[in-house]
């Protein structure tokens, strides 16, 4: 735990600064924010003199003042009251307005640069973990400030104020405070560091448990059918056992802190008192002194008693806040270069030129590939599974760069244009799409913003969505569910289709688009996709080559090269071939329905 203590302690020190400097750069931005601080200082200022005039209330009965002066320092204490009332409720008043503001800033912000990240972050983060840290930054903004300015900034100026006044009657006083105030932040910063490693265990321990719920939820099919219940019940408690234990062993130590916090305030309480008795037989202080050191010891402890607890809770807000943190510091992995440009509008043919690549750098997947596909050319990527045909299309799309050589769409090299512009260019549907949780109509429409609602249905129509979508509750306005799961995996693929109809973009990606479709289903479809892919550049990734027969060329591609390439009646004719054995093992397999052995005949 030691080392791993130190090297935590490091990561905080690291990230906090940048935390805070993000927030405060927000929090310049919005003018009010001072208004708040310049108003709550002024609060608490005010809100520490009223003692003052109760000092003098009790010296002026001290010395048997008449009842009009007494009622006269009296007002002046309901005077600084009501003014203080002002300047609190216009703080409070101006931060109600202001905060939610710089949250939703902070929000947006977040959103905005996480969706600017590539798919491979994506890929290398939990949606649940991602979301959380969206949430979790935006709420710690809204506890730390409300810390600094509604306790942090009172206690400072309490102690200041109170250290000043004091210093007036006698320097033993201050003194006296100032040595507690050395003890205290002494035993604070002991039970911080101390209750670290407990914090940080049970933060973890709730992690996994919290890892555990999510893992459980998104596998509660397998829970059920697998007789899990009881198994992942028991682990569950297990689990939640786990966290008890470290949440005592947490409270503990919290509990010893408040015993020997409240043991030091009555140590202050009678110091401080001791030392007046004592400066009152030299008559250095007055009756009403004691009036004003017990107001001000009264008023101290209120704001101090929390604020071990608070600096714990804003050291967990900070961690909290630094999970997001990191991930605005990370660079975005794909971004347009300084100068990018708008892609050219022209006839859009493709390019892998010399292409290197690799998800890990020191094993390559695509080496020295070169290949070229012309506009309007209706191309098929076919090969084994692993082989990188998928990976083919990622690169045009620049979800990857390439380690070497260029992709280029029309001549122009695709890092030199903004993703913005290439990503115009062309309409893709994956294997297993996902449906945003809106409704079918806004889903499909996705692809084309400012297309009518008979442009969409039209679409739908070509893409043989219209018929399931017109059997749904609320037609074209049915909610898919979260990532489309009401839907049938061949549904979400008509669905995605159907966008692609609409997009009508130059480069059609199709990758194993008609997989989940039943045959009679992909035959429709297929008419469909042959009419759109009519003038379009087209790079269809299939399994089931039946469906890939009618393209211009067949490109087969192994270990990231293109082995072969030809038309399919020319490709089936080489006697060893790999398409021809791919072929022939299909023959066998998936073609077993009359109509599809005919076609191959
Ligand atoms: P299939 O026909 O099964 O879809 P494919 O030819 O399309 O296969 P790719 O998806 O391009 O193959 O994958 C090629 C290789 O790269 C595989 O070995 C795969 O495991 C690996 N790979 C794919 N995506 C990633 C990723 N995001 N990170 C690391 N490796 C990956």
């Amino acid at each position: 735990m030691g080392g791993f203590l130190i090297e935590y302690i490091e990561y905080m020190e690291n990230h906090t600064k940048t935390t805070l400097k993000t927030y405060w750069s927000f929090a310049k931005k919005r003018k009010l924010v001072f208004v708040v601080l310049g108003t709550s200082i002024i609060a608490n200022t005010i809100n520490l003199i009223p003692p003052l005039f109760y000092k003098r209330l009790f010296d002026q009965l001290n010395l048997g003042a008449p009842l009009e002066m007494l009622f006269r320092t009296l007002s002046l204490v309901a005077l600084f009251y009501l003014i203080d009332w002002v300047f609190w409720r216009t703080a409070a008043i101006v931060w109600m307005r202001v905060q939610p503001q710089l949250m939703a800033d902070l929000d947006n912000y977040c959103f905005e640069y996480l969706h600017k990240h590539s798919v491979n972050f994506f890929n290398n983060n939990f949606v649940g973990a991602l979301v959380k840290r969206v949430n979790r930054f935006v709420g710690s903004f809204s506890n730390i400030s409300d810390r600094i300015i509604w306790n942090f900034s009172q206690i400072i100026i309490t102690i200041v104020f109170i250290l000043g006044v004091l210093a007036t009657r006698s320097w033993y006083l201050p003194a006296i405070m100032l040595v507690w105030f050395v003890i205290f932040g002494t035993l604070n910063y002991w039970l911080i560091r101390k209750k670290m490693p407990l914090d940080l265990d049970k933060s973890q321990k709730e992690s996994a448990l919290t890892a555990r719920l999510a893992d459980t939820i998104a596998n509660h099919t397998a829970l059920k059918f697998f007789n899990g219940y009881h198994r992942e019940t028991a682990a569950y408690k297990e689990g939640n056992h786990e966290v008890t234990k470290a949440q005592w062993r947490a409270y503990n130590l919290d509990g010893w802190f408040d015993a020997g916090q409240a043991f030091l305030m009555y140590c202050l309480e009678i110091g401080m008192m001791s030392m007046a008795l004592v400066l009152w037989k030299q008559d250095k202080v007055t009756l009403g002194d004691f009036a004003l050191i017990q107001a001000f010891l009264i008023t101290l402890f209120l704001r101090i008693w929390d604020l071990g607890r608070m600096i714990r809770d804003t050291y967990t807000d900070m961690a909290y806040a630094n999970e997001m943190t990191e991930i605005l510091q990370t660079p975005h992995a794909i971004q347009d270069a300084l100068n990018a440009k708008e892609w050219k509008k022209t006839a859009a043919s493709i390019h892998w030129d010399q292409v290197d690549f690799g998800y890990n750098k020191t094993n390559p997947l695509i080496k020295n590939l070169n290949l070229e596909i012309k506009a309007g050319e209706r191309v098929a990527l076919v090969g084994p599974s692993g082989a990188g045909k998928s990976t083919l299309l990622k690169l045009i799309m620049r979800q990857y760069d390439t380690l070497k050589g260029a992709v280029k769409i029309g001549g122009q090299d695709i890092k030199t244009i903004t993703q913005e512009s290439l990503w115009r260019v062309m309409s893709y549907v994956p294997q297993d799409p996902v449906l945003f949780h809106r409704s079918i109509l806004e889903n499909i429409r996705y692809a084309r913003p400012e297309a009518t609602e008979a442009e969409v249905i039209s679409a739908a129509k070509s893409a043989h969505c219209h018929e399931f979508i017109e059997a749904l509750p609320a037609k074209y306005e049915t909610l898919v569910g979260e990532r489309g799961v009401k839907l049938s995996g061949g549904e979400r693929q008509r669905v995605a289709i159907a966008r692609a109809i609409l997009r009508d973009a130059p480069i059609l990606l199709l990758d194993e688009a008609t997989s989940s479709l039943d045959s009679e289903s992909e035959r429709l479809i297929q008419d469909a996709l042959d009419t759109l892919m009519i003038g379009k550049t087209v790079v269809v990734i299939a399994h089931r080559l039946s469906t890939i027969m009618r393209m211009d060329r067949i490109v087969v591609i192994d270990g990231g090269q293109v082995k072969e390439s030809g038309a399919h009646a020319e490709l089936v004719a080489k006697p060893d071939g790999l398409y021809r054995k791919l072929w022939e093992l299909q023959v066998g397999g998936f073609l077993s329905e009359p109509e599809e052995q005919d076609a191959i005949a």
